[in-house]
């Protein structure tokens, strides 16, 4: 009866919700699922954050509305953390901007600089905020593919002219999902001398920055010279730490592209609940040997994942952050027929890459948030119909 926006009707379905009803299906049917789909830890938020959260709920001064740009001492926690972090130092007052998590920030910065028929530049396979945000601004993605033969690095020669004339955004997202891939500064220096060449903003989504294994640590693209220049990047404390339900996150760098965020959100949201903020900064100024463990946690799971699927004969690349393993399927079926057989003959939830955009089809992802012992007996059940 209603006819839906343009804008709506141009976006790609949100995969997600497909999988989780099909999940809801067999889990209503009894069925025992195990559940590798979803990117969200299964471990608690640490209990001082916990803590934090009761007492500041409890204090009326919490209990009214934010100032739009955060809390100063969130601000000033953050710039504390990124430059012992990342060395790179930020202005709390200019250069960061907390979120209701980093995909809001995400999905809205276009609208600061979108005209109708621009191009975001957006790699595929990718987080869907990215295509998302980009159409419902109304720009249009363009696709930079992510190779397997390239490392999932986009190849920013190969993009013509025309679109660059047209392009005002550039997405980059390392340590990646979904490919689980990482980038060197080589490639961020290259994509600063790309940017200014091209006058594109560079949108640098860090929100795996902590989640890395064997001695492995992901650099900011701020940490480049001339980033701060052309460049907003997003970071998380969902993954980081076991908040994906809390709604926090912030963007930081240039400080006109931080200012135009925060105009575009102004007239949306009106910040993030205080309390939760305050529980922010000990999160971020807190104890962080949870970090540690919560990576020793998932570098395990990833090793009993990775020689389950070798003694299957499967050829998996190990990552060396991000908790996914993205794995090529047999090239006589394709990403949904495999994980609908997966979810109908053994019980296993995976995300199929197509998902993610074309350039995913060929791959799925498996999340490590479920414990070692039902990844051994998802790899068992794998023997049993492989
Ligand atoms: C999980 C995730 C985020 C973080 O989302 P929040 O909104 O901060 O919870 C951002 N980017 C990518 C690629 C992610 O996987």
């Amino acid at each position: 009866m209603f006819k839906l926006s343009k804008k709506l009707q141009d976006l790609p379905p949100y995969l997600f919700v497909e999988i989780d009803k099909a999940k809801r299906n067999a889990k209503q049917e009894g069925r025992d699922i195990i559940d590798l789909g979803v990117g969200d830890p299964d471990q608690p938020t640490p209990a001082h954050i916990i803590d934090r959260l009761y007492q500041a709920a409890r204090d009326p001064s919490t209990h009214r509305y934010a100032l739009d740009q955060g809390l100063s001492g969130l601000r000033k926690a953050i710039a504390q953390w990124s430059e012992r972090r990342f060395n790179v130092k930020l202005d709390p007052e200019t250069e960061i901007l907390p979120l209701i998590g980093s995909k809001e920030g995400i999905a809205h910065f276009p609208l600061a600089f979108l005209n109708g028929g621009d191009y975001s530049l957006v790699p595929d396979p990718c987080y869907p905020p990215y295509k998302g945000g980009t159409i419902l601004a109304g720009g249009k993605p363009y696709i930079m593919p992510l190779k397997e033969e390239n490392a999932f690095l986009p190849d920013l020669k190969k993009i013509p002219l025309n679109i660059l004339r047209k392009a005002k955004l550039v997405y980059i997202n390392y340590p990646n999902n979904p490919t689980a891939s990482i980038a060197e500064r080589d490639f961020y220096t290259d994509v600063v001398k790309f940017a200014t060449k091209n006058k594109i903003i560079v949108i640098s989504d860090l929100a795996y920055s902590e989640i890395a294994y064997d001695g492995y640590r992901p650099s900011s693209f701020l940490e480049v010279e001339g980033a701060k220049d052309l460049g907003i990047e997003f970071h998380s404390l969902s993954k980081t730490y076991n908040m994906t339900g809390w709604r926090i996150g912030w963007a930081s760098g240039n400080a006109q592209l931080v200012s135009a965020l925060a105009k575009v959100k102004s007239n949306i949201d009106s910040g993030i609940f205080s309390a939760i903020q305050l529980a922010g900064i000990t999160a971020l100024e807190g104890p962080q040997q949870h970090i540690k463990d919560i990576c020793q946690l998932y570098q395990e799971r990833r090793n009993t994942l990775i020689a389950g699927l070798q003694s299957l004969g499967w050829q998996v690349t190990v990552p060396k952050a991000t908790f996914y393993v993205w794995l090529k399927i047999p090239k006589k079926t394709d990403s949904i027929k495999f994980s609908t057989l997966l979810l109908e003959k053994a019980d296993i939830v995976v995300t199929p890459g197509v998902g993610f955009g074309k350039y995913g089809e060929g791959y799925i992802r498996m999340a490590l948030t479920i414990s070692k012992e039902r990844i051994q007996e998802a790899v068992e059940r794998l023997r049993r119909i492989l």
